[in-house]
């Protein structure tokens, strides 16, 4: 069965699903993404200013030979102006970007309507705007596509008692770009991996020895942890009573075997992205986008355990705007709203993959960097300071003071939280714009 996904037709098929998460393959952490627009003159100077200075690349790529050979790892997104192509040239383009470059698209149009909208939408572009363009609302969109370009493989557990049947499962899903888990004997396997775990979405059998599939779908949305987290049917059942039944316990969908891979994909493809918004709009902050206050401290809690149980190193931040109440009482709201959102992006672009970044206040916010020495995790941040010293944010000036601690054997959050409050106190009562650690970062055992 496995052969299948060797197929060249299922492979070209594969590969027009235009949003399977493949392309995040390419996704190299700390370098700058790169936008692509299409066509001269397709991004006005002002909306460039702006891209540049939420620290993207902007390119700009002259013709469709040009596109096909663009490479370049952190490649985000493409800008096309539909209106500057006709037809043909508007579908090739389209073409180019998803199958070639596994791109989204941001199509721009003076073009309103749904008709319009419709023809984009089924030549792949993930965003339509239409102009006059609004300049904020297109960075907002390339906010949109870069979390979604950024975002971890999509992560399915995969809970069927037949090795081969499971195997056959992973490997489709695996082809085109999902993490997966198999789980062959739930009865003793499945709660400990869901303690640790938490998948996207879970693939279960129905029956199985010793326990049916409806009974551990019962179980796990037992688990408020586990309350979103999508449940697709995967059985040879084919009684419609049954299914229903099996569904009433908080499945998903109910799909029956032998499952073609691409109903499979796309099944676990929808099911996961909408998974992930719902996920996304409980745990980020609509502003930034960055974790929200309470899924900050719940990340933070998850590493102060992990650094207790395995002495793991672990430093953490709390950052704070200087004088803010001055940007928006001079600029207004509205300035002091961007000056957020660019520093959520400098401080984001600035750490590692596996750092939590969370706004935990209106102009507070929360780094946590496991695996990090005090001394580094401190010049990441004076790195952070010299950046603001350019103004790349081009209005207005800004600047922040920092508190850094290293977590120590024993301690518990809410000492650590204390201890770095009062080294970000210290900070603003020296003069701001400083970085203030509670261990001197020189100290020899680093
Ligand atoms: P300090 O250097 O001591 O931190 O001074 P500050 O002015 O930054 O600190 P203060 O806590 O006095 O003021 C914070 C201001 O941040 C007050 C509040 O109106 C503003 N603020 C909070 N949330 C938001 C937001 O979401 N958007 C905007 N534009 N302003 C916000
Ligand atoms: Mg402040
Ligand atoms: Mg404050």
């Amino acid at each position: 069965m496995t052969d299948e996904i060797d197929n060249p037709g299922i492979k070209r098929l594969l590969a027009e699903i235009p949003l399977l998460n493949r392309r995040i393959q390419h996704y190299q952490p700390g370098i700058p993404i790169t936008i692509l627009a299409f066509g001269t003159g397709t991004v006005p100077p002002s909306l460039a200013e702006k891209i540049r200075g939420a620290g993207y690349r902007l390119k700009e790529v002259e013709s469709i030979s040009h596109l096909l050979h663009h490479e370049g790892n952190n490649t985000c997104a493409l800008i096309v102006n539909l209106d500057a192509l006709n037809n043909k040239q508007q579908q090739r383009v389209l073409q180019l970007a998803q199958q070639n470059l596994h791109l989204p698209v941001l199509a721009i149009s003076t073009a309103s309507g749904l008709e319009e909208r419709i023809i984009a939408i089924r030549m792949g572009a993930q965003a339509f705007i239409t102009t006059p363009v609004n300049d904020d609302q297109v960075l907002e969109e390339i906010h949109a596509l870069t979390e979604r370009y950024e975002r971890d493989p999509y992560q399915v557990l995969i809970v069927d008692d037949q090795p081969s049947v499971a195997e056959f499962l992973a490997s489709t899903l695996q082809e085109a770009g999902f993490v997966t888990h198999v789980i062959t004997r739930p009865m003793t396997e499945l709660m400990p991996y869901l303690q640790n775990h938490l998948p996207d979405l879970i693939l279960l059998d129905l029956y199985m020895p010793g326990i049916s599939g409806q009974e551990l779908a019962g179980v796990i949305r037992q688990q408020d942890s586990l309350i979103s987290v999508p449940i697709v049917f995967l059985s040879n059942e084919i009684s419609p009573k049954i299914q229903v039944q099996a569904m009433c316990t908080g499945a998903d969908v109910f799909l029956t075997k032998p499952v073609q891979p691409l109903d499979l994909l796309f099944a676990v493809e929808s099911r996961i992205r909408r998974g992930r918004m719902v996920r996304n709009l409980v745990t980020r902050d609509s502003l930034t986008a960055l974790l929200n206050r309470r899924e900050s401290m719940r990340r933070l809690q998850e590493e102060v355990l992990r650094c207790q149980r395995y002495g793991n190193k672990l430093c953490v931040a709390l950052l704070d705007l200087d004088r803010f109440k001055q940007i928006n009482d001079t600029h207004g709201h509205a300035v002091g709203d961007r000056v957020i959102k660019h520093f959520a992006l400098l401080l984001k672009n600035s750490l590692r993959d596996g750092d939590i970044v969370g706004r935990i206040g209106g102009e507070e916010f929360m780094a946590v960097l496991p695996e990090t020495t005090l001394a580094v995790a401190r010049q990441t941040f004076v790195r952070m300071a010299d950046t603001l010293k350019e103004n790349p944010f081009g209005h207005s000036a800004y600047t922040f003071s920092g508190g850094l601690v290293r977590c120590l054997p024993g301690m518990m959050v809410e000492s650590l939280l204390e201890q770095a409050d009062a080294a970000l106190y210290s900070a603003k009562e020296a003069g701001r714009d400083q970085i203030v650690c509670v261990e001197p970062s020189a100290s020899p055992e680093e």
